[in-house]
């Protein structure tokens, strides 16, 4: 049973205006033992969408440092509540991200791909740009080049997951297609001792989606040598918390794994699924 869900949001995260100690409280009646927050940093977001700007994904560290801490005391015959992150990836930003979780001694720390060419593909203008194929390729390619330049993270976060904005009708993504640059992040996580996000958030909504990454790449990645995954819903409401975790454990079990494991100190822990 998975009892940990490594990858939640709360109003801290420029995307969510949950209360901490409500995702908090729906991740005990959901029976799980240990959460880690991991908000969401992205370093000088785009402009150019409506609504959003520079700093709408950044955080005021001190106070959600505060938070954890407090509900850390006030829950733990309960639950673990740990301090993570969720920080965006852009070439030019290495050093910025790599300070800022250096000074910040975080529990767990997930990197992501949320944009592409400073372009999101949450918004219809993306796919507009450019050919799926090429805008696919170049995700990978930037993820790729994103984790080769910054080492400070623990699991690469919901890869391939610019999959679910893809426009209606477009299912045509997958492992087999873009195996060549999907093997070599892959290879590179496992030769660097680095993890994935097994992301659920798309069990939350009407349209039925594959997990992030997809099965075909998590078997993949447990084929290459992979033994690190934490299963994380992305949460940004308490309904969200643990979303799907029944159908993760199978899919994971499935793709070969028997363990998933959570982080304290940035120090892994393998639990049985
Ligand atoms: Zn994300
Ligand atoms: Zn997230």
């Amino acid at each position: 049973m998975i009892t940990a869900d490594y990858h939640m949001h709360t109003h801290h995260s420029g995307d969510s205006t949950a209360a901490m100690e409500d995702m908090i409280q729906s991740s005990i009646d959901r029976g799980l033992t240990d959460i880690c927050f991991t908000e969401h940093v992205d370093f000088d977001y785009p402009e150019c969408y409506e609504g959003v700007g520079k700093d709408t994904f950044t955080v005021d560290t001190h106070d959600y440092r505060n938070e954890v801490m407090k509900y850390r005391d006030k829950y733990k015959e309960k639950i673990h509540v740990g301090f993570g992150i969720e920080i965006g990836m852009q070439e030019y930003l290495v050093k910025e991200n790599s300070a800022y979780i250096k000074e910040n001694n975080f529990d767990f720390v997930i990197a992501s791909q949320h944009l592409v060419s400073r372009a999101d593909p949450y918004y219809k203008s993306f796919w507009d740009s450019d050919s799926i194929e090429n805008l696919y390729n170049r995700y990978f390619d930037q993820v790729y080049d994103n984790i080769s330049l910054f080492d400070d993270f623990d699991v690469l976060g919901h890869l391939d997951y610019l999959t679910r904005y893809a426009p209606e009708g477009d299912n045509t993504y997958s492992y087999e297609r873009f195996s060549y640059r999907i093997d070599k992040i892959l290879i590179y996580l496992i030769e660097h001792g680095k993890g994935l996000d097994f992301n659920s958030k798309v069990f939350v909504g009407d349209r039925v989606l594959p997990p992030n990454p997809c099965p075909q790449v998590l078997s993949r990645y447990k084929e290459l040598g992979g033994r690190i995954i934490t299963i994380g819903s992305d949460a940004h409401n308490p309904k969200a918390v643990a979303a799907g975790f029944d159908r993760m454990r199978d899919i994971a079990l499935e793709c070969g794994f028997s363990e998933y494991y959570t982080f304290k100190n940035r120090i892994p822990t393998a639990h049985s699924l």
